[in-house]
Order: structure tokens, then sequence, then C-alpha cells
């Protein structure tokens, strides 16, 4: 028999944006269920202090004291996460480097594991009590005159008002829903590594722009850094068939020796980068949020701020909802939809103009890019406001 589930939202996707979003909803008593297509025990295995996962994401202050506000922090273990108290760049020829006390603020984020956030956000997701149906595979979505309905296997049935969307980048629901997206390809692959480096990295992210070619090296705890290389398709399997030493190599060159002999601890990974920006971000009782709405490129570290951001609004949006209205009308969700196009188009707007202007071949861009890096560095003023656009 079909087992039938009534609820005011139901969230599809137990990603970090999905979790904080059932999280963000049921804090403000909402009935909310959670359909994941995974078992949950995969995102709860140890974490030990050996090992760091080779995922780990750059969380500006507004998006660490929006997870301390919704409780998550809490189980966060501080002994693995790092701050960011500045960030150096290099250009081709001439560098910048940001700090906290430029803009007289406490720091400029933090680096946290993937690994970690996920088991904050299960943990809190427990205490609440939130519904969460797992290892189901989604076969449609229907309306009543009031709701949707999604069916899955095995034999299950959810009637909701709303259906929040946080179902990653090949999102089922943008598909059903048939939303198109803009897709850009950028060639490029992250390939992803960690390593125990000689030096301190003095808790300073560190950022190399060449041609399509990006390094970022992220302070983690204990001299660790994590490794973040924005290459070619071509580079990244030149750079995913060298052993551990060969790699560590490559990086030392390539960072200029900064931070020393580097060796490398666990595997290393990669993950192909587009950017890819969805036409519309709501539909009949749905919106997008996270990478379902939006993949941005990883050099400005902004993917999960900017999902984290979309669940912000609609919690905003919803909290102010008055009581007897309904969570699914579409002239609410156009609100939501508003206010979240211009942090998505600026996001865009940012990292494909970054990734052109540095990749420029044109005498004149690079004359100016460089001159740009060494005006930033000389204005403490324009610094400040830099520091200010990227912590939030
Ligand atoms: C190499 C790399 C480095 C990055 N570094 C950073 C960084 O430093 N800072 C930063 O902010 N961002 C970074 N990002 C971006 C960031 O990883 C993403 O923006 C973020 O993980 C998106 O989270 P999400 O929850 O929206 O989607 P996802 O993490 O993709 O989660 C989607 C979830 O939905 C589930 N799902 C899918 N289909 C279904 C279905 N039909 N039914 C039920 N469940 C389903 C999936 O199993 C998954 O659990 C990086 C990305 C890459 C590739």
């Amino acid at each position: 028999m079909t087992k039938q589930i009534h609820t005011d939202v139901m969230v599809v996707g137990a990603g970090l944006v999905g979790l904080a979003a059932a999280i963000a909803l049921a804090l403000q008593n909402k009935h909310v269920v959670l359909v994941s297509d995974k078992p949950p025990a995969e995102s709860k295995s140890a974490l030990n202090s050996d090992s760091w996962d080779e995922r780990v994401y750059a969380l500006t202050p507004a998006t660490e004291a929006w997870l301390k506000a919704l409780g998550v922090w809490d189980f966060v273990d501080e002994n693995r996460i790092n701050p960011i108290d500045s960030m150096h760049i290099w250009g081709a020829e001439s560098d910048l480097v940001l700090s906290a006390a430029d803009a007289n603020v406490a720091k400029l984020g933090l680096i946290i594991e993937n690994q970690q956030l996920m088991n904050a956000l299960w943990q809190k997701l427990q205490a609440l009590g939130v519904t969460v149906v797992t290892d189901v595979r989604c076969t449609n979505i229907e309306y009543t005159l009031s709701e949707v309905v999604l069916n899955a296997e095995p034999d299950l049935q959810i009637k909701a008002k709303l259906i929040v969307a946080a179902d990653g980048l090949y999102s089922w629901v943008r598909q059903q829903a048939n939303i198109a997206t803009d897709v850009k390809k950028y060639h490029q692959v992250a390939v992803v590594a960690n390593f125990l480096a000689e030096n301190s990295h003095h808790n300073e992210a560190k950022q190399w722009f060449n041609a399509h070619d990006v390094l970022a090296l992220l302070p983690l705890p204990n001299r660790h850094v994590s490794m973040v290389w924005s290459v070619s398709t071509e580079k990244a399997a030149q750079l995913l068939a060298l052993s551990n030493e060969g790699l560590c190599e490559q990086v030392q060159a390539q960072s200029l020796g900064l931070l020393g002999e580097l060796k490398q601890i666990g595997q290393t990974r990669s993950a192909p980068l587009n950017q890819q920006t969805s036409l519309q971000l709501i539909s009949e009782r749905i919106v997008l949020v996270g990478d379902a709405a939006h993949q941005i490129h990883p050099m400005a570290g902004q993917g999960v701020n900017l999902g984290f951001r979309d669940v912000m609004k609609l919690a905003q949006l919803t909290t102010n909802l008055h009581a007897m209205r309904d969570i699914g009308e579409r002239t609410f969700l156009r609100q939501y939809e508003r206010a979240r196009k211009a942090d998505m188009i600026s996001m865009n707007s940012l990292t494909s103009g970054l990734d052109y202007l540095f990749a420029t071949e044109q005498a004149v861009l690079k004359k100016l890019t460089n001159w740009g890096l060494q005006q930033i560095a000389r204005q403490p003023r324009l610094k400040k406001l830099l520091i200010q656009q990227a912590v939030y």
C-alpha cells in the first residue's frame, strides 16, 4: 500500500543547501519533510585527526553567522575549521593582499570540510525532529487544486503546499518543471587535494591567476592546506596522472615555493567546471535553491554561500508570510525570484569576468588587469570596499 505523507513544505535533496532549508523552515514551525535519494548514514562517517576531507568550503562571515543563528554551529568541531585572516592574489606581473585588518573585520571567512558541515546539519535536523525519507526514487510530480504531489518509489506519495528543489546541478525537480538552463562551458576541471606544508600558511588564502588556470591554496588547521586548481581539461588529465610526489612538485612550483615542501594527504579528486543558471527560479508550487538554481566557478569560493543565501531569503520571506497565506502561492514565489536574481547575476559576472580578464591575450587588457591589482593595493578605501563585498 502506498504510504502517504501530508506536509507544508517538502525539500527535495539532502545536500548542504537542502539540509539548511529544511532546518530554517522547521525552525519557523512549518511542517517539513526532507526527501533524499541517499541514506543519511553516508554523510555521517567519522572524521579523524589524520585525514582531511578533499572537499572544503570557504564560508563567508555572513554565512557563519546565519548557521550560528540556526543552531547548526553547536555541532561543528571548532578544532577542524580555520579562519581566513587575509587573501593573497597573484596575477602575471603583480599581486594584491586583502586582509581582515584592512576593513576592520574579525576575519574574511573560514574554511570548513564538507563532511563536517554535512554532519553538523544532519545533527541539527535530527535534533529538530524533521521527518526525513531516504533512499527514494522520485517518479513524477502532479497537482491537485491546492497542493503539489510527489510520487516516489518504493510506494510513497507526499502532498505539500510547496516543493523546495535542492537536488543539485542536474535537478530532477527542475526538469519535471521544464525549467531550462543557460550553460556556459569553461572546458575546465577543478583538481582538488590536501597537503601538509612545511611552512605556516598564516591563515592566508592564496590564489595564483594565470590564463584559464587558477591555483588556490586554502588554510586548514595544523599547517594543512586544501588545493583547488582550476585548469583546462587537458592539464587536469596530466595532473591527475601524476604520483603524489609529482603533484607536490607541480603545486610547489606554481605556488612559488611559498609554503615550502608539500606532502600530499589523501587522494586527488576532480570535478568539471561549468556555469549553469536556471532561467526561472520558480514554477507552480516549486522554488529552486542552491546548485539546482545556479552553479558558478569555484574561483570565487561562493557556490555554497550563494545557495545558503537563497535559503536565507526564502526563510526571510516565509517568516513574514501571514499564517493564513498559502506558502506555494505564485505571487509570493515571485518575490523570492525577484529578490535572488540580482545576486545570481552579479556572481556570474564576477566569476566569468575574472576568468576572462586573467586569461586575456590582449596587451591592453593584460596591462589593465595588472594596473588594476596595483591600484587596489594602493587604495585602502577601495580595498575596504572589496572586502566588505566579499564577507557578505
Ligand atoms: C571543486 C569544487 C570546489 C568548490 N568550492 C567551494 C567553496 O570553496 N565555497 C563554496 O561556497 N562553494 C564551493 N563549491 C560549490 C559547492 O560545492 C556547491 O555550490 C554546493 O555543494 C551545492 O550544494 P547543493 O546542496 O545545492 O547541491 P548538492 O551538493 O549537489 O546536493 C544535492 C543533493 O540532492 C540529492 N538529489 C539529487 N537528485 C535527487 C532526487 N531526484 N531526489 C532526491 N534527492 C536528490 C543528491 O544526492 C544530493 O544529496 C565548490 C564546487 C566544486 C566543484
